[in-house]
């Protein structure tokens, strides 16, 4: 046996990093290597990342380093002059180095909202998972240990693949966390441990990983350092990965700090809704695009927000500083003083108030040559309510209902949900306010037994409604009792076709029944349907002679026309609006509407963009409802053109082959035309 004293001299002491240089030449000797504090308060083994750093050794930190085995001489010298090189990741002069390890990092993504803010990350990912215990017959316990093995393996796959990405975009010095990630995954400590707990408890391997994880966590959750106290988040990482790889999801809402900027990979829209405003600044994601959810959301809420930003969310530790850049649509992690310094800050989250009434025009826009187009608010959360006047809005064209069930799972009562359209439709006026039927299933969370395969062409919206009457039923008499109170009607989410129609109508007509005979107060409402999936759109012919109105939903026609999630950023490429397969689908379903002399109001986002707009207008499109905040802005473009004109040039694009072609017409058309309203950076590019 051989021995030697060391003294950790690094400045950010045997953290992560340095833990991890450790294993790695520790591992290339036969030898057993334990490192011990001098105060004998802690021991560790040197092969053994999760183990080292549990020693919790800062700065001045002396260790005794014992080697014992038939190379203990080599491998304490290695050891020991590794220590002496303080790792091998910074040199003498460690201030400089040290600036280099947390430089600033620029990532970039798409700004789905307005807003320039500074604020602290806070890590957030969605849903914990759900672990349950379940006992492993003796017979399957050798099965239950490969499946973990398995999850292992999946995990240090996806982890290997991140490191070679962060690598290639970002560099070394920011790849090497995942370095860590891939020693925690493969550290006998943890590996042994759950293999260990699941033959002993006969436990299943979600159930391990879980308590062996909530053991190492607490173990650093102690240390009283807290730069190596903070690895705990790698760990937890780590953990959550494992039990992605072998279980679903559950919810998990975060406690916000103040200036918290909202980091993760995805966030659902509930979850959104339900942070609270005055301490949330910004927030970023891994994953969204412009019409995603999560993005409609945070701009109604006036929420700074860039999504798409890939892997960012594995570079981040809460508490970090970082600047979110919705205008540039990008972030930047540990911002200089003079990145810090070039900026012009918003004050944060902007809110749908941010102008004020009084500058605001109300009511119809009419075009130069006399047409008129009503311009309405859509609207998902009841604080958004008062965006309507302030906006000058002609009242609400599309309310998202499902948002009132904030938390998954939770189904609102019809008193609360009739108080809340009683409100809506007191905000909305005259003009009235449309109610969409729940629209959950797809990528609004609601809790479902079963996880579906393909949630977007699963049990959402009208399917949903009809596989669970009873919520249908709650929801269509809390809307019923609310119209007596104010303007109110009723749109139906997604049908397919007429028997989606039929049937929806039918409870309808039952509710209204029940309602009659038990003497409650109530109004019958115009019922519309919502026009967004393909075969909604090759029979609205008929669908439009069975119901009051149309409203066509651009996001999910875009979406289940060129079949592309409308939230994966890594085919926001094929996401193209202009498509002419997604126009032919509009101008079919405008003209069905017409033929049947019902109206039809444009709620997609498309409807916010005054360029689309502008086309829409082309298309025979008189109402439009968007985002309020963008109200003033379409207001002011479709006022300054003529509807004739955006009639020649959505013809033209009807003829067009491709998105290419389409997007190239509608830039050189609009500079030709109308160079004072649409810069290039307003134009499709
Ligand atoms: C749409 O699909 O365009 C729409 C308005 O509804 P949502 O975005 O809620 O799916
Ligand atoms: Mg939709």
């Amino acid at each position: 046996m051989a021995e030697r004293r060391v003294q950790v001299t690094s400045r950010l002491g045997l953290h992560a990093r340095a833990a991890a240089n450790l294993v790695r030449v520790a591992s290339q000797f036969k030898s057993c290597l334990t490192l011990e504090r001098l105060d004998g308060s802690a021991e560790a083994d040197a092969k053994s990342i999760l183990s080292i750093l549990t020693l919790a050794a800062s700065r001045g930190t002396e260790l005794r380093v014992t080697a014992s085995g038939e190379d203990e001489q080599e491998a304490l010298d290695a050891v020991v002059d590794l220590f002496s090189r303080d790792f091998d990741e910074f040199q003498k002069d460690d201030g400089r180095q040290i600036s280099r390890a947390i430089s600033e990092l620029r990532c970039k993504g798409l700004g789905v909202s307005d807003g320039v803010v500074l604020g602290r990350v806070l890590r957030f990912q969605e849903g914990t998972r759900e672990v349950y215990r379940a006992e492993i017959a003796e017979a399957d316990l050798e099965r239950e240990r490969r499946r973990f093995r398995a999850a292992v393996r999946l995990s240090r796959r996806q982890l290997e693949a991140i490191k070679e990405r962060a690598e290639k975009e970002f560099g070394r010095g920011h790849a090497y966390i995942f370095d860590a990630h891939l020693l925690f995954l493969q550290d006998a400590k943890l590996t042994r441990d759950v293999e260990d707990y699941i033959v002993k408890e006969r436990s299943n391997s979600e159930w391990a990983a879980k308590v062996v994880g909530d053991r190492l966590l607490s173990i650093y959750t102690q240390i009283n350092d807290e730069y190596l106290r903070e690895r705990g988040s790698d760990i937890e990482d780590v953990i959550q990965r494992l039990l992605a790889n072998l279980t679903g999801e559950g919810p998990k809402y975060p406690n916000l700090l103040e200036d918290a900027v909202i980091v993760s990979t995805d966030l659902l829209p509930s979850t959104i809704a339900e942070l609270n405003l005055n301490h949330v600044k910004a927030i970023a994601t891994d994953a969204g695009g412009w019409t995603s959810h999560m993005a409609i959301i945070a701009r109604g809420l006036g929420l700074t927000a860039v999504v798409g930003l890939r892997d960012f969310y594995h570079r981040t530790r809460t508490g970090d500083r970082i600047i979110v850049d919705a205008r540039g649509g990008e972030v930047i992690l540990h911002p200089a003083s003079e990145t810090v310094a070039q900026h012009q800050f918003t004050t944060g989250s902007l809110g749908p108030t941010s102008v004020p009434r009084q500058t605001v025009e109300a009511g119809p826009v009419k075009t130069l040559d006399g047409v008129e187009i009503s311009l309405r608010a859509n609207v998902e959360l009841p604080t958004e309510f008062h965006a309507v006047h302030d906006f000058g809005a002609c009242g609400v064209g599309l309310f998202r209902s499902e948002f009132l069930l904030s938390r998954p799972g939770l189904m609102s009562s019809e008193q609360r949900q009739y108080e809340a359209y009683k409100s809506l439709a007191e905000a909305a006026g005259d003009y009235g306010a449309v109610v969409r039927l729940f629209d959950v299933g797809g990528e609004v969370g609601i809790e479902v037994k079963d996880r579906e395969r393909n949630p977007a062409l699963g049990l959402r919206a009208v399917r949903f409604n009809l596989h669970n009457k009873e919520i249908m039923r709650t929801q269509v008499r809390a809307i019923l009792r609310a119209a007596a109170a104010g303007k109110l009607s009723l749109v139906i989410p997604m049908v397919a076709d007429v028997s989606d129609v039929r049937m929806s109508k039918r409870i309808i007509d039952e509710e209204m029944e029940r309602l009659k005979t038990e003497n409650v107060e109530f109004s019958a409402v115009q019922i519309g349907v919502m026009i967004e999936v393909p075969s909604a759109v090759l029979t609205s012919e008929r669908i439009a002679c069975e119901v009051d109105f149309f409203e066509l939903g651009t996001n999910d026609l875009v979406q289940y026309t060129l079949a592309v999630d409308r939230g994966n950023d890594k085919v926001s490429e094929w996401f193209r609006t202009l498509h002419p397969a997604v126009l032919y689908g509009i101008n079919r379903t405008l003209q069905a509407a017409k033929n049947a002399n019902i109206p039809v109001i444009v709620c997609g986002e498309m409807a916010s963009t005054p360029a689309y707009a502008v086309l829409l207008a082309g298309m025979g499109a008189v109402d439009l409802s968007m985002i309020p905040a963008m109200i003033p802005r379409v207001r002011a473009v479709l006022s300054q053109i003529k509807a004739n004109e955006a009639r020649e040039i959505a013809s033209r694009c009807l003829e067009a082959g491709t998105a290419d072609e389409v997007e190239e017409l509608v830039r050189n058309e609009f500079k030709a035309r109308w160079p004072q309203l649409f810069p290039p950076n307003a134009l499709p590019q």
